[in-house]
């Protein structure tokens, strides 16, 4: 039956549902005082719901008892494990019901088929999600973090997620993205210098907050972000120097890939063009150079002084090349070559954040969007 402490007395069915007599075998004493010398005061019986039997509805027949307490003089109706008094569902059921609703079937399709109310569904849920936020183990800080931020609703704009990239679990979801929202959580949350990474696009604000907070993490940039902004300054530079080449669909798909995702015809495509424009060529040869810089990965040491000179030679270059998107573009990399510097170092990036987000958002197309914050935090 999935309850500890009953006998099942009898089984029969009628007009379809499924009606299973129980009998408390447990030991009754008195939720005031612990006693047990009792007299007995009334009887009635409880017809709780129980899982279901494949398609049949299922109850539960209990008698349950009235008592008066000789020691302290009180009276109360008997208390039963797995069935919590006035509830008229035992607590097999209402996991069973939960664990269908967070497995994707909607609200009122599961009232429907479980005669209840949509309502009940989504009080249940409640409680549900509660219980097993309960459950979770560890509160304590992870040791990689990995920080991003996502769209929420409108009306509240964006939430951060804080996630365990060592574990591949997310750590908690916070309202908010800019500082004065996230500093109060920061403030009260255990274990901040267990923290010894953080992995994090390329957002300022996320910056400060962590240097303020997790003062041993050394930050990493992630690679997937960086490589993006190499190429929309790349792209825009492009537009200020051909106006007409860069509406071209087909070149701004070859413009925008690494090298080695060429095919032999594309390559020679994109070599014909660049042929016109020497200024261009020479650009577009420095972006992939520095694609290919930021796409290396664990190296010792030694290996990494050496891409240090290399990235900090490309950033000059940039910030010297006299076109303006180039120049942001190197402002931009000088005030992160740190955490750039750190990426060849370490295989981490965001892209667990990234992933979670994706069902994040699957989440909220279930529920048909969230208006409450905190019922979202629960969910995910
Ligand atoms: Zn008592």
């Amino acid at each position: 039956m999935g309850l500890p402490e009953y006998e099942v007395t009898a089984v029969d069915e009628v007009a379809g549902q499924v009606r299973i007599k129980v009998r408390f075998k447990g030991r009754v004493s008195c939720p005031h005082c612990e006693g047990t010398k009792l007299r007995l005061k009334d009887r009635r019986v409880r017809r709780p719901r129980h899982e279901s039997w494949g398609m049949r509805r299922c109850f539960l027949e209990l008698e349950t008892r009235k008592w008066r307490c000789d020691s302290c003089g009180r009276s109360f109706w008997q208390r039963f494990p797995g069935i919590l008094p006035r509830l008229r569902a035992s607590e097999p059921f209402r996991r069973s019901v939960c664990q269908k609703h967070f497995d994707g079937i909607s609200r009122s399709r599961l009232g429907k088929r479980e005669a209840l109310s949509s309502a009940t569904v989504e009080r249940w849920f409640g409680w549900y999600l509660r219980l097993l936020s309960g459950e979770k183990t560890s509160t304590e800080c992870p040791r990689i973090l990995g920080i991003d931020e996502h769209f929420f609703t409108r009306r509240q704009g964006y939430a951060t997620t804080f996630c365990d990239l060592k574990n591949h679990k997310i750590h908690d979801v916070v309202l908010g993205r800019s500082e004065a929202s996230l500093e109060g959580y920061l403030h009260r949350l255990a274990g901040k210098d267990r923290v010894e990474m953080v992995c994090m696009d390329l957002a300022a604000g996320y910056r400060a907050l962590v240097k303020k907070h997790f003062p041993k993490a050394r930050i990493v940039a992630d690679r997937f972000h960086v490589i993006r902004i190499v190429n929309h300054h790349f792209m825009a530079s492009w537009k200020e120097i051909d106006p007409e080449g860069s509406k071209h669909r087909g070149l701004i798909s070859l413009m925008r890939r690494h090298r080695h995702n060429l095919s032999p015809d594309q390559h020679q495509k994109l070599s014909a063009y660049l042929k016109e424009k020497p200024v261009l060529e020479l650009i577009y040869r420095f972006k992939q150079r520095l694609c290919y810089l930021l796409k290396e990965k664990h190296h010792n040491q030694k290996k990494c002084r050496q891409l240090a000179g290399r990235f900090l030679r490309d950033i000059a270059f940039l910030r010297d090349s006299g076109l303006a998107q180039l120049v942001q573009l190197g402002n931009t990399l000088h005030s992160w070559r740190e955490e750039i510097a750190c990426m060849w170092r370490f295989t981490r990036n965001n892209g667990i954040t990234e992933g979670f987000h994706t069902k994040m958002e699957v989440l909220q197309r279930q529920a048909y969007g969230f208006r409450n914050f905190n019922n979202y935090r629960l969910r995910v």
